[in-house]
């Protein structure tokens, strides 16, 4: 009788950095205005260099794929075939695999979505961010709440039952009251899941630029809102399971839940992040590197080739529209699951850390922890450490004062937090 082998699992992201026009608090790495000439050019570099990657995951199975942005939806619909035609052809895909497309309200028609959703993509997020008009023109979103509602519809149409909405708190103009409209509103879809992400300010973009006259909700309105955003979907029969994530019981986001649970996946095109055998690379926020790299083939010798068991430092040093890439210390593996572990609202389980790291959490951690459990931010169970609502809503803070973030993680923002906000 033959042994058989069981195969890694893997997730995988494709980024595509278009938008039909850039929302003035984003930083995500997205161009406006692209025509369809220089989409297809991307394209056809991305399947390159998934061409390229194929190899090193051949004892690898894909049980997730997330092609985020940017807006994928902004593709042209043939061109965005091919992309998940490669994705279908190029790797092993599990037969229960979660296959999400990040979409833009205004950007879908029914057309599109039946033939995504004949492809094999099964999961649509869509951005919402607010149903009142006036924040959404002061976030500059393209689309309106019928935009959003005909595309809710198409997408149930077309076959989608396990949809996401995303929406925002802490936005210009927004009250305690027009967020509660905007939860209830997106509630009334009856979606499988649904994210809820606090505004930041990020450097660079229009927004912080603006900073000084933006009208915002004060600090008290905005924990406030989270804490009742909390109270009302598990009310609406959502269970939180990640500080900005909510679900029906089984529609978790399994993609992004490898990010919080360090599992391995590959990062495709432009400004896109890995982790995988063991390294952290990410590839450079420049579309037209990116695509002249893999039009002129620099790239590809060091990947290909490969014994299907992953990728080495070697083999990274050669694929040119690599940025950063680094094999992670055991402290700093600590640090990341740490840090990752506890935005899940199950949190981390002393015996599993131990199995895991060899390392007494209760010891190590615990003690530091303890100020926390006893101000009610955190709980103990005598096995799992996690954070409460109000907790979750100062983690970053608790976590800072715990870990070394310089010595123990090297995460970057956006793979910590898995937001996604087409
Ligand atoms: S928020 Fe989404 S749609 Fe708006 S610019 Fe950023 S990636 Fe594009």
């Amino acid at each position: 009788m033959g042994i058989s082998m069981q195969k890694k699992k893997l997730g995988l992201y494709i980024h595509i950095p278009f938008c039909h026009s850039k929302c003035a608090y984003c930083d995500f790495y997205s161009q406006s205005n692209a025509g369809d000439e220089l989409m297809q050019r991307y394209v056809d570099a991305l399947r390159l260099q998934l061409e390229d990657y194929s190899a090193a995951t051949r004892n690898y199975t894909v049980d997730t794929v997330f092609i985020g942005g940017g807006t994928p939806t902004v593709l042209p619909v043939k061109t965005m075939c091919e992309l998940i035609g490669t994705i279908t052809r190029c790797y092993n895909l599990s037969k229960d695999v979660e296959f999400t497309m990040e979409a833009n309200p205004a950007t879908v028609s029914l057309a599109a979505l039946t033939k995504y959703r004949k492809l094999g993509v099964n999961r649509l997020s869509l951005g919402l961010q607010s149903a009142n008009a006036d924040e959404l023109t002061a976030l500059s979103r393209i689309h309106s709440t019928s935009d959003f509602e005909a595309s809710f519809t198409a997408a149930r149409k077309a076959g989608f039952d396990n949809i996401n909405i995303d929406i925002m708190y802490g936005i210009p103009l927004q009250t305690a009251e027009s967020f509660s409209n905007t939860l209830n509103y997106a509630a009334s879809f009856d979606p499988e899941h649904i994210s809820v992400y606090g505004l930041k300010i990020e450097d660079g973009t229009p927004f912080a630029r603006m900073r000084e006259t933006l009208i915002l909700p004060d600090e008290d309105t905005e924990a406030d809102m989270y804490l009742d955003c909390v109270s009302y979907l598990s009310v609406c029969g959502f269970r939180h399971y990640e500080i900005s994530n909510f679900a029906r019981p089984g529609c978790e986001c399994r993609h992004n839940l490898k990010y919080w649970n360090c599992d391995e996946y590959l990062g495709f095109g432009c400004a896109a992040h890995s982790y995988f055998s063991n390294m952290r690379f990410s590839t450079k926020r420049d579309l037209m590197l990116f695509i002249d790299a893999m039009e002129a083939d620099i790239s590809r010798g060091g990947i290909m080739g490969n014994d299907g068991m992953g990728i080495t430092e070697s083999q990274l040093k050669n694929a040119q529209p690599i940025d950063e890439f680094y094999q992670l210390t055991p402290s700093e593996r600590v640090g990341e699951y740490i840090m990752l572990r506890l935005r899940l609202c199950d949190g981390i389980s002393s015996s599993e850390f131990e199995s895991r790291f060899g390392i007494n959490f209760d010891a190590v951690y615990g003690r530091r922890l303890q100020i926390y459990i006893d101000n009610g931010f955190m709980k103990y169970d005598g096995d799992r450490y996690a954070f409460t609502t109000k907790g979750m809503y100062v983690s970053n803070y608790i976590l800072s004062t715990i870990l070394d973030f310089d010595k123990d993680s090297r995460i970057v923002g956006g793979i910590a937090d898995g937001s996604d906000k087409a």
